[in-house]
């Protein structure tokens, strides 16, 4: 457990340092950018090492498994929902939840409004986008985009937030530089247009190889799993 915690703080470290790097090379300030540590199959004991080295957002992508968790550590740290929502689970998601990441439907938009209205809360919101067009993954296109941007900003108890993708994988970054580059112009295009001003300011792009990219092209919001979790990746993926 020693060792896994003083990797754990080290991977921390790094990709906070890379993070850094990053920006200073678009030449934005650091602390424009937040780490998501992305949790989904990690034990309690390797969250509470996480959050101990200062990870305030925690990443995951099932209902159960972020509630048992949820119990055990409770509110003092941000929980994001980054998996695909299913509407049968908006109640609990609502209750665990302080964003929901991953919302691609009306229908999913209104579920999360009403539970959301049964809670007496406001729940922070963000669209994902399938911004490559890839079969296997959810999200609306980037056409449909606007859209449903418009109908959930006009739900009472959401906040529209901003938007979440995911690149397809490729080993050369540089390849998916072009997906990170159409998502913040979409990011900013709608925001000029939106109806009237929200809090719209998060822009969630970046994984373990791919984040120094997504935050040259201006992610706000870097979620990374492997590469704080897992040696290798702390070997390999973030060099
Ligand atoms: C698993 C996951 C991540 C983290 O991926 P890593 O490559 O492990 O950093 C980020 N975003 C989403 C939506 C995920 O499901």
């Amino acid at each position: 457990m020693e060792n896994r915690a003083n990797l754990i703080r080290y991977n921390i470290e790094r990709i906070r340092v890379e993070m850094a790097a990053a920006a200073r090379r678009a030449g934005r300030a650091k602390d424009e950018i937040e780490l998501l540590a992305v949790t989904k199959n990690i034990p309690i004991e390797e969250i509470r090492i996480a959050v101990a080295s200062g990870i305030k957002f925690i990443g995951e992508n099932k209902i159960q498994e972020a509630r048992k968790k949820f119990f055990l550590l409770g509110p003092m740290v941000s929980w994001h929902m980054i998996g695909h929502m299913q509407t049968n689970k908006a109640r609990s998601a609502a209750a665990i939840f302080d964003l929901v990441e991953s919302v691609d439907s009306r229908r999913v938009a209104d579920a999360l409004d009403r539970a959301a209205k049964g809670l007496d809360r406001q729940l922070d919101v963000l669209i994902e986008i399938n911004v490559a067009a890839e079969e296997q993954k959810f999200g609306v296109l980037p056409g449909q985009a606007e859209e449903l941007v418009r109908y959930v900003s006009q739900k009472e108890h959401l906040r529209l937030r901003g938007l979440m993708a995911m690149a397809p994988y490729a080993p050369d970054t540089e390849l998916v530089r072009p997906f990170f580059r159409h998502m913040r112009r979409i990011f900013t295009d709608l925001r000029r247009r939106l109806p009237e001003p929200k809090p719209w300011n998060i822009l969630s792009m970046g994984m373990t190889h791919d984040f120094r990219v997504a935050i040259e092209e201006g992610s706000t919001l870097v979620r990374i799993g492997t590469g704080i979790f897992s040696a290798s990746a702390s070997q390999g993926g973030v060099a």
